[in-house]
């Protein structure tokens, strides 16, 4: 008699030779649709910006901030016209594969790694950049950097809001909403936005603006990565700061101070000049060998009024400080001894991002959070490079514009919490992952919000849709998703549905 394992042996060969036969037939099927559209793009673009993995710019054309759930690409093109965009965005609908158009590939949402096997069509070459400083406007290509908008503007005595690195896309950072440190002077990014030049997913080209498309441009405002490709844009800019000078005060204090530091800053926070943005982190400090606070203050305005605006930070006994006035050119790279500089925006590295918005600060919250941090640290040395960043920005210019004007949901929030992990081993992610779900429930429960409230272009990419572009704003998104994007070419990056609910 054979024995009763022999069976189930030839069952289980066969299951295994099915799905070997069904891996063998997706790969041939997927390799069929990459040849069809290489054909197609060969057949349209010039092959010198056609490239396969087997290019040895390939890795260097496409790498990202985050190697974390970044997606993988069978093809990539170095788009040099807008015709190359809307020929690969063709192809690659025909030949049914998931594209992807990036600007600085800053953006680090796990929904990216959607995209296996596709095509990146690269926009690099929409950077051109153009100010008129009688109209009071910068038209900025797809792609331009918030750090090419502030080269652009401060020579001529000009500023607009961008965000805190200067690497980060213009465009990619304002369709999220845009948060950075002169909110409270000119309100979001997106506020000062006055139009766009969008190509759809069906690749004609089309202006929105407040009285064009209107519709179009209010979703725009909050979800713009979802309804095509912004060629270029124009925004209102405005004179800048006296001298254009900024005063940008940096600090350590012991991480033995947190309760009593954010006692301090959330009483300050009711009352945060309009001029004034904070950012505190809690990081390992390699000088010092130990965990502390970092805390970064910028005025944007009068020396004296900043000095005056930031005693109680002083006040709080640093370990270290340092006051200076510092040119907006230069801000971005100076500030936080550092911290917002180049090293922030190497790509390539394994990062994890989450974020919480909150209404208030809660001292025992952070009290709590900077222990987990610590514990984390300690256990796992790998992840030593990360941090938890508070950034707390002045409100007055976001909640002064009406929250209809605009699809973004949340103009109350006084301060996004960011948990930024760092590390090589990908081994780690399960551990960091966990940390990162701790420290978020700790956050979330205090925050003074109804749940969890996410900035998009923050956003992990695990929350639910209501937590990341608000239930109230949904039913609107949804309608122009269905109208604009049926078929969810733009899906990517934090896809809306074509209902809700
Ligand atoms: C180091 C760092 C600092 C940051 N600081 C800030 C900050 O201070 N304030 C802030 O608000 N955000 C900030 N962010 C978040 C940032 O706004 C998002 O990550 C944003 O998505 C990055 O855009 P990108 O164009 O650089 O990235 P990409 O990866 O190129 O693009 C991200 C997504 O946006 C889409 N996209 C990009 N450009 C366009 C366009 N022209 N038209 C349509 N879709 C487009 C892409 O298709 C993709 O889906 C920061 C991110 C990093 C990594």
């Amino acid at each position: 008699m054979l024995p009763l394992i022999a069976p189930i042996s030839f069952f289980a060969l066969i299951a295994v030779c099915r799905s070997v036969g069904a891996a063998a037939a997706q790969a041939s099927s997927s390799q069929s649709k990459i040849d069809t559209l290489l054909d197609c793009l060969h057949r349209n673009i010039p092959t010198s910006s056609i490239i396969t993995p087997a290019n040895t710019n390939f890795v260097n054309d496409s790498i990202r901030w985050t190697t974390l759930a970044a997606p993988s690409y069978s093809v990539l093109v170095n788009a040099g016209s807008e015709e190359d965009i809307a020929t690969s965005i063709q192809c690659a609908t025909q030949s049914n594969v998931t594209f992807l158009a990036t600007g600085p590939r800053h953006g680090y949402s796990i929904t990216l790694d959607s995209v296996q096997n596709g095509l990146e069509i690269n926009t690099a070459f929409l950077d051109h950049l153009s100010v008129d400083p009688d109209a009071n406007t910068l038209t900025a290509g797809g792609s331009v950097t918030f750090g090419q908008a502030i080269d652009a503007l401060y020579p001529i005595g000009k500023e607009m809001p961008t965000g805190s690195c200067s690497c980060v896309g213009l465009l990619g950072g304002s369709l999220g909403g845009g948060v950075g440190r002169l909110s409270g002077l000119h309100g979001l990014v997106l506020d000062s936005l006055i139009s766009v030049r969008l190509m759809l997913p069906n690749t004609t080209i089309i202006t929105a603006s407040k009285t064009e498309n209107a519709d179009i441009f209010w979703g725009i405002g909050g979800a713009g990565f979802n309804f095509g490709y912004v060629l270029n844009a124009t925004y209102r800019i405005y004179d800048q700061v006296p001298n254009g000078l900024h005063l940008n005060a940096d600090f350590k204090f012991p991480i033995s101070q947190v309760q009593s530091y954010y006692e301090r800053l959330d009483k300050m926070a009711k009352s945060q000049p309009k001029e004034l943005s904070i950012l505190t982190l809690f990081n390992y400090d390699a000088d010092l060998n130990e965990t502390i606070i970092t805390a970064n203050a910028v005025y944007a305005g009068p020396e004296a009024d900043g000095r005056a605006a930031v005693q109680f930070l002083f006040d709080q006994n640093p370990l270290i400080s340092n006051i200076t006035s510092v040119p907006w050119i230069n801000l971005l790279d100076t500030v936080g001894f550092g911290f917002t500089g180049p090293a922030i925006c190497k790509r390539g590295n394994r990062r994890s991002q989450w974020v919480i918005g909150v209404n208030r600060l809660d001292p025992d919250a952070y009290t709590t959070a900077s222990g987990i941090f610590q514990d984390m640290i300690t256990r796992y040395p790998a992840t030593l490079d990360s941090s938890i960043d508070v950034q707390l920005l002045p409100t007055q210019g976001i909640i002064a514009v009406p929250d209809n004007e605009a699809a973004y949901p949340w103009r109350s929030l006084i301060a996004h919490v960011l948990l930024e992990f760092k590390y090589t081993d990908a081994q780690l992610d399960g551990i960091v992952d966990g940390y990162a779900r701790r420290i978020r429930d700790v956050i979330v429960r205090t925050a003074g919000t109804a749940g969890l409230n996410v900035y998009v272009s923050y956003s992990h990419g695990d929350e639910t849709l209501e937590e990341i572009y608000g239930k109230q704003k949904l039913g609107r998104l949804a309608k122009l998703k269905k109208m604009i994007d049926p078929e969810g070419l733009f899906d990517a990056y934090h896809a809306l549905p074509t209902a809700y609910p």
